[in-house]
């Protein structure tokens, strides 16, 4: 089983996100924790914005890291002129594919394009750079153009070809299709650049691999323009128990990864985020706890271990008495009668209603002394 490639983008789309910016500081230590998960390709940054940039990517690259460094620009003579100022050994250009942007955005035609693709990679490549294509807004591009794109990419030298779904419009039955058609097109490396803007960001990420894609752009929880890109915790679980591929990435680490990029972009991750939400391994619901008690696997997809985490049973308005004593057993070493279990189970109900939240260890002890009373001294 080949290694498919994560390529995680956090430094680059990820900080797109409208709001967001990273200091140097932040960029090494979130660069430092990418490649010590094993990640083997990170997208740092985008040389044309400036000097202060093109200094945060030199710092970036001075940092030596056992990976591949990618920076990115547009179809353009300047944009290669700025990466070249950095240092950076590869380089993603970036140019629309879609007859909508090419007009109205560019104000250009496909031949254009086209010729924009044989002059600037062969350029780029004349300078040292390994050449990535960017195929942008390819989702809502004439997929025979598209071909005549990547086709143009290959001649002219590049090594990969990015499928960008930029504006997230895609299913995953459409990606797997499309892709499918460019791998028996060409010999490139195809690389999926999803975005979740109808939630299918992981979904169209899986099945781009599942269509013939090397490689995949993740960010860290899913940060990135408007509803963000792929998350990389959720593509490599997906990848690992539904696409039986394996990426290398160390993933029970995956938690402090999600903190470090939390903490550094002010964006929190939803308590019932998939595989790095606070509350996804937390169970409160009496069925379900009795269920997990009996035998994990009656309520475990996948083992929270792979992620560095562990099920978390907690009281509140849907436990059972079964649970009440189970928690009031383990965690304070109190024995509860059935007949108290009940009793203690309404006080924990009335509370969850008026707190929102389950009781923490000292209310817990505080409704067995309202209840039970002091354990008689004998
Ligand atoms: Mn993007």
């Amino acid at each position: 089983m080949t290694i498919l490639t994560i390529q995680d983008t956090t430094l680059r789309d990820g900080e797109q996100t409208a709001g967001v910016a990273f200091t140097l500081e932040e960029k090494l230590a979130i660069a430092r924790a990418l490649v010590a998960l094993g990640v083997p390709e990170l997208e740092i940054g985008i040389p044309v914005m400036g000097s202060d940039e093109q200094e945060v990517i030199r710092a970036l690259l001075a940092l030596n890291l056992p990976a591949r460094l990618v920076v990115w620009g547009r179809m353009r003579t300047e944009d290669i002129t700025a990466a070249r100022r950095c240092g950076a050994p590869c380089l993603h250009l970036s140019i629309p594919v879609s007859d909508l942007q090419i007009q109205r955005k560019l104000g250009r035609n496909r031949e254009f394009v086209l010729a924009a693709i044989d002059q600037h990679v062969r350029q780029a490549i004349d300078l040292g750079f390994e050449v990535s294509v960017g195929a942008e807004d390819a989702s809502r591009a004439d997929p025979a153009f598209l071909l005549r794109v990547a086709e143009r990419a290959q001649a002219a030298g590049a090594r990969r070809l990015r499928y960008a779904d930029t504006l997230g419009v895609l299913d995953p039955f459409t990606t797997r299709e499309v892709i499918a058609q460019l791998r028996r097109a060409v010999d490139l490396e195809l690389e999926m650049h999803a975005h979740n803007d109808l939630g299918m960001a992981t979904a169209n990420t899986l099945a781009a691999v599942l269509g013939g894609a090397t490689h995949v752009n993740t960010t860290v929880n899913g940060l990135g323009e408007r509803a963000g890109n792929a998350p990389m915790d959720e593509v490599v679980m997906a990848l690992r128990h539904l696409g039986n591929r394996e990426t290398g990435i160390d993933t029970r680490r995956l938690p402090e990864l999600s903190l470090l990029v939390a903490a550094a972009s002010g964006r929190p991750v939803a308590v019932n985020k998939s595989v790095v939400g606070e509350g996804v391994f937390t169970h409160e619901s009496g069925i379900h706890v009795d269920g997990l008690l009996k035998y994990p696997l009656n309520y475990q997809g996948f083992d929270p271990a792979e992620v560095g985490r562990e099920h978390r049973l907690v009281l509140g308005k849907h436990s059972g008495a079964h649970a009440v004593r189970a928690a009031y057993q383990s965690n304070l070493g109190i024995a509860l009668s059935p007949e108290q279990a009940e009793r203690i189970l309404a006080r924990i109900r009335r509370h969850a209603l008026a707190e929102k939240r389950a009781p923490n260890g000292d209310e817990l002890k505080r409704f067995h002394q309202e209840i039970v009373g002091w354990p008689v001294a004998c």
